[in-house]
């Protein structure tokens, strides 16, 4: 009987493979680095051997799994089972991965992005249960997310729906993004982006704790700026400030189009804890008109680092 399910999450630095049973319990996991120098084959043959040694240290048989899920950094072609685009191994770009490691492994699989995986893992284990609808965000190096429509995953016409970060807020603010406009929330509101804003501030002239506890100005990151920002730092609450300022935009131009106004959030940016948040939750209130008859749920994510693992083994049907 086929009882188990693998999920694998790919990253930048490293992938993790874990084994499920049919609740979903996790029995086994293991991670690797991810190898930036193999050719598209050598990794498809090196993960191969990953999930077979996951099998065997579980004592499973390849026959008794039901399918694989894998989760990538990248635009996927979910119909056709190819990675297209990915900055973060793009050795990967234009491969048929799904199709390379069915040959391999003769087991089914299916391949989604980080954020559309993790959306369906908060939405069917973590704080989107029991909710139809629901919004996940990741406030993070880069700005995601995924959509849960009528309980399941929307992936749009190309596989693109959900790239919320590219959502244009402002024609002044922002830096140049990889989408190739500048204004879009992650230019604006990403951890390095709001980080480069409190550099540029420094570098005209504010005072600014956020200097001290980076060291050098070069160093100014997301945790110098958090911690600055614990301490009431005036620089460091204008920096959070304004991220939260075009978040808040961001998510009620979501509530706009899609009438949902179930929000989870994750990310490391989040970090910066409860009051950001209620920037955040203030800045959508200012903007929207339904708030009132329909208050927002802004919910944490739940699932923590084996969100994108989850996920992925969720996408087996
Ligand atoms: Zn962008």
């Amino acid at each position: 009987m086929k009882k188990y399910v693998i999920g694998i999450d790919v990253g930048g630095t490293k992938i993790l493979y874990g084994v499920f049973d049919n609740r979903m319990n996790l029995l086994r996991v293991i991670q690797r680095a991810t190898d930036q120098e193999l050719t598209p084959d050598q990794m498809m043959r090196q993960m191969t051997s990953n999930v077979q040694e996951l099998l065997r240290g579980a004592d499973i048989r390849p026959e008794e799994v039901r399918g694989i899920g894998a989760a990538f950094p990248s635009h996927i072609d979910f119909n056709r089972g190819f990675v297209l685009e990915t900055c973060d191994i793009p050795q990967l770009n234009n491969v048929p991965v799904r199709d390379m490691l069915e040959n391999r492994l003769n087991i089914p699989v299916w391949l989604d992005n980080d954020s559309n995986v993790a959306a369906l893992a908060e939405h069917r284990l973590g704080a989107g249960r029991g909710h139809r609808d629901m919004i996940f965000v990741s406030i993070s190096t880069g700005i995601g997310g995924g959509l849960i429509l009528n309980g399941d995953l929307y992936r749009g016409i190309h596989g693109c729906a959900g790239e919320i970060g590219h959502m244009f807020v402002s024609d002044s603010l922002g830096y140049p993004c990889g989408c190739g406009v500048t204004g879009c929330v992650q230019s604006i509101s990403s951890g390095p982006h709001m980080a480069e804003y409190a550099m540029n501030r420094i570098k005209e002239g504010a005072e600014s704790s956020i200097l001290r506890y980076a060291g050098t100005l070069s160093k100014i990151d997301m945790v110098a700026v958090g911690r600055a920002f614990a301490e009431n730092d005036p620089l460091a609450v204008e920096v959070v400030e304004r991220g939260a300022e075009y978040l808040g935009r961001m998510f009620q131009s979501l509530y706009q189009i899609f009438d949902i106004n179930v929000f989870v959030y994750g990310g490391g940016v989040m970090k910066l804890g409860p009051r950001f948040v209620d920037m955040i939750i203030a800045s959508y209130r200012r903007y929207s008109q339904m708030e009132l008859k329909y208050p927002a749920h802004f919910l944490p994510a739940e699932l923590g680092d084996n969100t994108g693992m989850i996920g992925a083994a969720l996408l087996v049907p």
